[in-house]
């Protein structure tokens, strides 16, 4: 159960977590209640199915080898019966064939086992706070806002003519706003095409981006983290 006079919702998140290695699923159950959260543990796809069936979750932690399935192939069934929750797939094997399998059956990020604790928590926050990012409609980070319904952005009252790109690249950079986004995670999660290729094409884009987004009598507000990626809004 979830601990008393944790007031932070993204805490509260509950959490299904498929896996089918025992000892693995205790210690992901119990590490992931300790941060605070309400996890469903479950070992196979049918069970997972069941548990979807009786509750609403915030994100399913997927393990891609199960023993009625392979979670690439659940998850693709899910996307196409339009269940949109956030997926965080774990896969034992890191050939970069399998990570992008599991990003385009719609999952939403991945990790290579064993991963620590620390980062499958880092990874499960990012893709929380983005998704309830994405209920709302309107993003604010200082004094630009984003209306993600009207795809209107302004920043300090004057209206920015952004491309469907920029204006896909600056909702991005502002669900994660002071944080630092690299652009290996640009190409993931907006080109989807994690591949190092479009770097080039991501330092055009977002210098096209800046040129909308600065002025000359505004502070700066995209940064570049320099070896590391961009930061929208105050720097870590
Ligand atoms: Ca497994």
């Amino acid at each position: 159960m979830v601990a008393e006079g944790i007031g932070n919702r993204e805490l509260m998140a509950r959490i299904l977590v498929v896996e089918d290695e025992p000892t693995l699923l205790g210690s992901l159950r119990r590490g992931l209640m300790e941060e605070g959260y309400d996890v469903v543990p479950v070992s196979t796809i049918e069970q997972a199915m069941h548990a979807l069936s009786k509750q609403t979750v915030d994100l399913i932690l997927l393990d891609v080898m199960l023993p009625d399935g392979s979670g690439v192939d659940w998850v693709r069934t899910l996307r196409a019966n339009s269940n949109m929750v956030p997926v965080l797939m774990a896969t034992a094997r890191d050939a970069v064939e399998d990570r992008i399998t599991g990003l385009d059956s719609g999952a939403d990020d991945y990790l290579v086992k064993p991963f620590s604790f620390d980062e499958l928590v880092a990874r499960l926050r990012a893709l929380l706070r983005r998704a309830s990012a994405s209920r709302e409609s309107k993003l604010v980070v200082d004094d630009l806002s984003i209306d993600l319904l009207t795809r209107q952005v302004t920043r300090a009252g004057a209206d920015l003519d952004l491309t469907p790109r920029q204006f896909d690249l600056l909702t991005y950079f502002a669900q994660s706003a002071g944080e630092v986004v690299t652009r290996e995670m640009i190409a993931k999660d907006v080109w989807k095409e994690p591949t190092a290729t479009w770097t080039n094409v991501i330092e055009v884009q977002i210098n096209h981006l800046r040129r909308r987004l600065e002025r000359p009598e505004w502070p700066t507000i995209l940064h570049t983290i320099r070896g590391k990626g961009y930061c929208l809004g105050k720097q870590p």
